[in-house]
C-alpha cells in the first residue's frame, strides 16, 4: 500500500495505526505527491486556506474508498493535528476492515505509563477511562487491565530515590535456538559459542567490576539485580558461580531489595545451579515452561517436557526458593486455545508467586511471518483473554504490562503476581522508572533523571565475539554514566 502526505509527514504513528490493521502488508511512502498508479492508497492531507486548513484522509483499499474531513481554524498544530489524522485514519479503517483493535489506535509499547501520567496529573479512575476512551478508543476491558496495573506499580514507583539503580546482567546463551526467537541469543551447542563462552564469562566479570567501581564513586545506590538472558542457566554451575561470585564481591548487596535470575528452560536447570543461585544471594527465579505441552514444546524447538518444568519447579521449590516466575506465550506454533487452557491450568497447581502471559512476536522479515506457515492458531485473543481470566479469579493481579511490535493481534504481554510478589525490576524497566546499569553482550544501560523524565542510553555490543573483542573500545562509553550522574 502507498501512503501518500500531503501538507504534512506523520509518518510514523500513521503507519503504525494501519500496522494494527495490516499487520503482514509493507508501506511505501509519498511526500508532496500523490501515486501515478491506481491501487490500495492512503492519502493523509492538511490543506490550507482562508483563516484556517483542512485535514483529510481518504483510503482506498480492496476496490472500496472511504474518506473523512475535519475543517480547521487558525495555524496548524502539528501535535493535536497528528493525533486527529490519526483517529480519522482508525476510524475509515475500522469501517473497511470490520476490524475493532482492543486497544484502539493506542500504539505505543507502554500503555499504562499513560494510565500512571493521568493518575499524577489528579485525575480519577472515570476520567481516565473517559480520556483515553475519547483519544483513542480503547476497549474497557483493557482500559480495566492498565489501571489495575498502574494501581499495582504506585507504591512500588513511589518507593524510589533518584541515585537508585538496578543492575542488569546479560547472558546471550541458550541450549539450542526457539523457532519463535527473535533475541540475539547464541546455542551453546554451536562450536563457535563453546570456544567463546569461558572469554565471555571472563570479561563479563571484568565488567561487572568496572561497573561497580563507576557506581561506588558516584554514590548510587544498589537496588535490584536481574540476571537475564537468554538463558544465564545454560552456563554450567561453574560459570555462574563465577558471575555470580563477581556480583557479590564487587557489588554490596546485603541492602538490594530483589534479585532475579532468569533459570528459564527446564533442560538447564539442575540442582548443583539452584543451589549456586541460592548460596550467591538470589531470591527469585524464573522457570520459564512457555507451554506446558509436550507437542507444542517440541515444535518450538525445545527439548524439554512439561514434566521436566514441573521437576525443575519443585527442586527449586525443595531447595527454598519462595518466589518464583514461569512465563508463557499464548499463540505458539500448533498450540490451541485448548491447549493454551491446560499450560494456565497446570501452571496454577503449581502455584508459583507469578505467572507472565506473553503474546508471540514475530518479525516481519521472517518467512515465518505467514500464519499458515507458522501453523499458528487464529484463535490467540481467546487464549489471552482465558489466561487472564483465569489469573484474576485465582488471586494473581496484573503488576506490568507492555506490547510489543508485531505482536500477534497487537495484544499485550503481561506480568501477573500474587500481592507483594510483583517484580521491581520489571516495573521499573517498563516505567523506565529507575536507572538500568546493564553489563554483558547486548545489555543496554538506561540512565533515568527521575525529576526531569531525561532518559540516555548506551549500548553494549549486541554479540559475544564482538563484545569480547572491543571490550576496551565499549568500556570507554561508560563515561556517559558519570557524565549523566554528575549533571543531575
Ligand atoms: S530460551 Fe528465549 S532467548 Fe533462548 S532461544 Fe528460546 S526464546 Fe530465544
Amino acid at each position: 500500500m502507498t501512503i501518500c502526505f500531503i501538507g504534512n509527514s506523520f509518518k510514523y504513528e500513521t503507519e503504525a495505526v494501519m500496522k494494527l490493521f495490516l499487520p503482514l502488508v509493507t508501506f511505501d511512502f509519498l511526500f508532496e505527491e500523490y501515486p501515478d498508479k491506481e491501487g490500495d492508497i492512503c492519502k493523509v492531507e492538511r490543506i490550507p486556506h482562508e483563516g484556517g486548513y483542512t485535514l483529510s484522509v481518504t483510503i482506498a483499499l480492496g476496490g472500496m474508498t472511504e474518506s473523512e474531513t475535519m475543517p480547521r481554524s487558525g495555524d496548524f498544530c502539528d501535535k493535536t493535528d497528528e493525533a486527529e489524522l490519526c483517529r480519522m485514519l482508525y476510524r475509515i479503517m475500522q469501517r473497511l476492515t470490520g476490524i475493532t483493535p482492543a486497544w484502539g489506535c493506542l500504539t505505543g509499547i507502554r500503555p499504562v505509563k499513560k494510565v500512571n501520567r493521568l493518575i499524577d496529573e489528579g485525575h480519577d479512575k472515570a476520567d481516565i477511562f473517559n480520556i483515553l476512551k475519547k483519544e483513542y478508543y480503547v476497549s474497557d476491558e483493557k482500559l480495566e487491565l492498565a489501571y489495575q496495573t498502574a494501581l499495582a506499580q504506585s507504591e512500588p514507583l513511589k518507593a524510589l530515590d533518584k541515585r537508585s539503580y538496578s543492575l542488569y546482567v546479560s547472558v546471550p546463551f541458550c541450549p539450542s535456538r526457539c523457532s519463535y526467537c527473535s533475541f540475539v541469543s547464541h546455542s551453546i551447542e554451536s562450536s563457535g559459542a563453546k570456544k567463546l563462552l569461558p572469554q565471555y564469562v571472563e570479561k563479563l566479570c571484568e565488567e561487572i567490576a568496572e561497573t561497580a567501581a563507576i557506581a561506588r564513586e558516584l554514590d548510587l545506590r544498589l537496588d535490584t539485580i536481574y540476571i537475564g538472558g537468554g538463558t544465564p542457566t545454560a552456563l554450567s554451575a561453574e560459570q555462574l558461580e563465577a558471575v555470580m561470585g563477581a556480583v557479590k564481591k564487587n557489588f554490596d548487596i546485603s541492602k538490594i531489595r530483589e534479585y532475579t535470575v532468569e533459570a528459564g528452560r527446564s533442560d538447564t536447570i539442575t540442582e548443583k545451579k539452584l543451589e549456586v543461585i541460592r548460596n550467591f544471594g538470589a531470591t527469585r527465579i524464573s522457570v520459564n515452561p512457555q507451554t506446558m505441552n509436550d507437542s507444542v514444546l517440541k515444535a518450538i524447538g525445545r527439548r524439554h517436557t512439561a514434566e521436566d518444568v514441573v521437576n525443575a519447579f519443585k527442586t527449586a521449590r525443595r531447595l527454598g526458593f519462595d518466589n518464583i516466575n514461569m512465563d508463557t506465550i499464548a499463540g505458539l506454533p500448533t498450540d490451541t486455545p485448548e491447549g493454551f487452557k491446560h499450560t494456565i491450568e497446570t501452571l496454577c497447581g503449581l502455584d508459583p508467586e507469578s505467572i507472565t502471559i506473553h503474546t508471540l512476536t514475530v518479525k516481519r522479515s521472517s518467512d515465518l511471518f505467514s500464519k499458515e506457515e507458522r501453523n499458528v492458531d487464529s484463535r490467540i485473543g481467546e487464549m489471552v483473554s482465558f489466561g487472564q481470566k483465569k489469573l484474576l479469579e485465582t488471586g494473581y493481579l496484573p503488576y506490568y504490562l507492555y506490547r510489543q511490535k508485531n505482536t500477534v493481534e497487537n495484544l499485550e504481554n503481561v506480568g501477573f503476581a500474587k500481592a507483594g510478589y510483583e517484580c521491581l525490576y520489571n516495573i521499573y524497566i517498563m516505567e523506565e522508572a529507575q536507572t538500568i546499569l546493564a553489563v554483558g553482550a547486548a545489555g543496554s544501560t538506561k540512565l533515568v533523571n527521575t525529576e526531569t523524565g531525561k532518559i540516555e542510553r548506551l549500548f553494549n555490543y549486541k554479540f559475544p565475539y564482538e563484545y569480547i573483542s572491543r571490550y576496551g573500545k565499549m568500556m570507554e562509553k561508560k563515561d556517559g554514566i558519570t557524565e549523566f550522574f554528575n549533571n543531575i
